[in-house]
């Protein structure tokens, strides 16, 4: 967590472009930002808690009080939390900054009471989706209400977008994303630096997939040859998609959950496992979807269906990317610190679709 107060003061003093050096002499009052952090990460939000994700909109929006700033709310589905965006210069129509951050996370309501009270110790502080990504979320807002408190106007307008679905990779709001990306020249996602404060400039696509065997059940005392064991099947295509992973090409395959059976003493009628895909580039991505898609099983009497796609395309780093991103470095430099860019990483974010469609996204 230090490392967010130490970036806040950063990403203050990075608006240094607009030539708001004399306001930025003001110190950062580091237990407001706290408290704000504080009083979201106590409110649990995973994303299919709807009643939860809304409390945390409803805590979020007073944030943009007396800033001029208008707070629109927007639903999605019955079943996932609505959407908070604010304009933050209403009056203003070109093309600006977007700030997309999430509001849900992905730990389950009795969290705080049980594993991760929210506390401190020492400099670090602890609570459920503090890092991913609520810490950055107020963080970001605190230096918009800085510019906005010193009656500054940035070059560009800026608007924000919080989200409720994220962790599941955005099923209701992506498109929501693209839109409202499509009007803005610049994206910045709040997700967590990595480690030494190092921002994510690329990142890998994501596909998901399950498969289900299904063969016959059988008493594995009395009758084993007559069954057809869908586990069995399930094992070899497990070690078939293991043998899918390309180190050398970025590809990753993980088959992270399996289900099946009914009895010790049965053959397996049914298997189900899930698939976690990550990727490169999207050539990578359309020859593993298809593999995937294509798994059968060698044994003799198996039904395999495959299920499932891409769900986030990659988030290569581009001429606009590197540009953004060569800019922000050059003003760190200025303020006294070296911004650095972290090795690509595999976790997706709602970046991953707006670097698609062309719009610059680092974030911090
Ligand atoms: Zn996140």
């Amino acid at each position: 967590m230090c490392g967010f107060l130490v970036q806040l003061e950063n990403d203050c003093a990075a608006n240094a472009w607009a030539d708001m050096s004399s306001f930025l002499q003001d110190p950062v009052d580091s237990d407001a930002i706290l408290a704000d952090i504080r009083s979201i990460v106590e409110i649990e939000s995973p994303s299919r808690n709807v009643a939860g994700v809304n409390r945390v909109l409803e805590g979020i929006a007073p944030f943009f009080e007396g800033t001029g700033a208008v707070c629109e709310r927007q639903q999605t589905t019955p079943t996932l939390g609505d959407i908070l965006r604010v304009r933050c210069d209403p009056t203003r129509n070109e093309p600006g900054v977007l700030v997309l951050s999430h509001m849900d996370t992905v730990h389950p309501v009795g969290t705080l009471a049980s594993k991760l009270a929210y506390r401190r110790e020492g400099d670090r502080i602890y609570g459920p989706g503090i890092y991913d990504m609520k810490g950055g979320l107020v963080l970001a807002v605190a230096a918009f209400r800085r510019i906005a408190h010193a009656r500054r106007r940035t070059p560009l307008p800026i608007t924000f977008l919080f989200t409720p679905d994220e962790e599941l990779s955005s099923p209701a709001t992506r498109r929501v994303i693209e839109r409202e990306a499509a009007g803005h020249r610049y994206v910045l996602v709040t997700e967590p630096a990595r480690d030494g404060g190092k921002i994510v400039t690329a990142r890998k696509g994501v596909g998901a997939f399950v498969i289900r065997t299904r063969g016959w059940p059988a008493h594995a005392g009395g009758n084993p040859d007559k069954g057809r064991n869908a586990i069995l099947a399930m094992a070899e295509i497990t070690l078939a998609i293991e043998g899918l992973n390309d180190r050398t090409r970025g590809i990753t395959t993980n088959v992270g959950l399996i289900e099946g059976g009914t009895a010790r003493n049965t053959v397996a009628e049914d298997c189900t496992i899930e698939v976690d895909l990550r990727f490169c580039d999207r050539a990578s991505a359309s020859e593993m979807e298809a593999k995937i898609l294509a798994l059968k099983s060698s044994r003799p009497d198996i039904e395999i269906t495959v299920t499932g796609k891409i769900t986030r395309p990659p988030f290569a780093r581009d001429r606009g990317v590197d540009l953004m991103f060569e800019r922000a470095a050059a003003i760190a430099r200025e303020i006294g610190f070296a911004l650095e860019s972290a090795p690509l990483v595999g976790g997706g974010s709602d970046g991953n679709f707006t670097v698609e469609m062309g719009i610059p996204t680092p974030r911090d």
